[in-house]
């Protein structure tokens, strides 16, 4: 619902209002704590790159890179974009603060918005938000599998079920040109049939055709040969050691032979995580492995993967599975007085209870006690203090346990001890 503001939020933009922190707060707890579990660490980069670090690393080619960019001239003439995505910043600043050095591989995980000119839809903004990981300088097909199980376990320990993790290895530049040519002779046979787009793709990135949604490629895309049974002896040896490994944690893998990322610089294991009802269009993650990624951003050639996940999907996957993360920014204690003589001590008392650790809303200017205590409960703290004349005269509190509506009357240092047992 609109208010009456004048302004609006930009269009495919959302503010995080209160009643929505709790949402966010699980999963980006819950996504820290398990990366962290995994030995990746934290690593923030800029909001803005400059735009080349785009251009080199997602692809010209890309919808990314050809559509979507917010990219301006800053007033020094410098062309700056905001990042669309995680990883080649992640790349940059690996090669810039020198952890080829480092013990490999180095892993480091992100929290942040990321922004794309899209069609604003159900899951589908134009500054989103992504948790993603990053695994750099290994090629082991076991890191491949730590950086699946990082996602996977982070969708379990949310409490998302009915999940699918689609699993598809895209070859390397040894196996894949004679898989694209193959590719090509396939889709031109076809081509009187291929929508505008793939027409195009046909011709400048033929591995993205598998990935066209429109109904009338279907037909084609279900009869291309796969990348998987195209894979030279390492990639094929790669991909088998993958599934071993996976299989020892009966994630439910579906191989899935249509599955290419859009992103240029992917090789070898690509995934995505689904949700049951729906196709990749709504993917709650995905990534791959990148190992030509880093000498195309000018340094030694390094291997790489990572995957990425959108938190705005977690989320509406989170309502839409009735899972009710806990409740964040409640008060524990409401400090209300009476009179106005009152009003210094209870502004001490509320003081007093958070330095002790309770979270605490004390009355800022006189109203009601009624008044107050409906404040009181539409905050939903469960315990009340009450100051009048009588208990600043005795040096006592009134305390009241909101749901059960009782109340009684204690030495302040004693209802201060008994909050913070009640807390916990
Ligand atoms: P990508 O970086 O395109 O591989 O996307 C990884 C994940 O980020 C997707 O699976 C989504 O969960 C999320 N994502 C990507 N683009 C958007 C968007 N425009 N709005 C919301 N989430 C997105």
């Amino acid at each position: 619902m609109r208010g009456n503001s004048v302004y609006q939020a930009p269009r495919g933009t959302q503010d995080l209002l209160p009643n929505e922190v709790k949402y966010w707060r699980y999963v980006e707890d819950t996504a820290t704590r398990v990366a962290e579990r995994f030995g990746y660490q934290l690593i923030r980069t800029p909001i803005f790159e400059e735009t080349s670090l785009f251009v080199r690393a997602v692809g010209e080619s890309t919808d990314i890179v050809s559509k979507e960019m917010y990219t301006f001239e800053d007033k020094g003439g410098d062309s700056l974009t905001l990042r669309p995505e995680d990883t080649a910043p992640v790349l940059r600043a690996y090669l810039e603060h020198g952890f080829a050095s480092r013990t490999q591989p180095v892993k480091l995980y992100y929290i942040g918005s990321m922004y794309r000119y899209d069609r604003p839809q159900a899951g589908r903004l134009r500054e989103f938000h992504q948790f993603g990981c990053e695994a750099v300088g290994d090629g082991d097909p076991a890191v491949d599998a730590e950086a699946i199980l990082v996602a996977w376990q982070l969708y379990q320990e949310l409490g998302l079920t009915n999940l699918s993790l689609q699993l598809n290895s895209i070859g390397c530049p040894n196996c894949r040109p004679a898989y694209l040519e193959r590719l090509v002779d396939h889709f031109t046979k076809h081509k009187v049939g291929l929508c505008h787009d793939c027409q195009r793709r046909l011709q400048m990135n033929p591995l993205r055709l598998l990935d066209c949604k429109v109904e009338g490629c279907q037909p084609a895309i279900l009869a291309a040969p796969s990348s998987a049974d195209n894979l030279c002896d390492e990639c094929a040896e790669h991909f088998e050691q993958l599934r071993k490994l996976l299989a020892a944690f009966e994630l439910p893998v579906v191989l899935n032979p249509r599955l290419v990322r859009g992103l240029d610089y992917y090789t070898r294991t690509v995934f995505e995580v689904w949700p049951a009802t729906v196709g990749a269009q709504s993917a709650l993650g995905g990534g791959g492995r990148y190992d030509g990624l880093m000498e195309q951003l000018g340094g030694k050639p390094t291997p790489g993967i990572g995957f990425a996940t959108g938190l705005e999907r977690i989320i509406i996957n989170i309502k839409d599975q009735g899972i009710v993360p806990p409740e964040v920014g409640r008060p524990f204690l409401y400090v209300a007085y009476m009179g106005e003589d009152a009003k210094l001590p209870a502004f001490k008392l509320a003081g007093e209870a958070r330095r002790l650790g309770i979270p605490c809303v004390s009355t800022l200017s006189s109203r009601s006690l009624k008044a107050q205590m409906k404040q009181a409960n539409n905050l939903g703290a469960p315990f009340a203090f009450i100051l009048g004349e009588q208990e600043i005269a005795e040096g006592t509190v009134t305390v009241r346990n909101m749901s059960e509506s009782r109340q009684w009357q204690e030495p302040q240092a004693n209802a201060l001890e008994q909050l913070l047992q009640a807390k916990g």
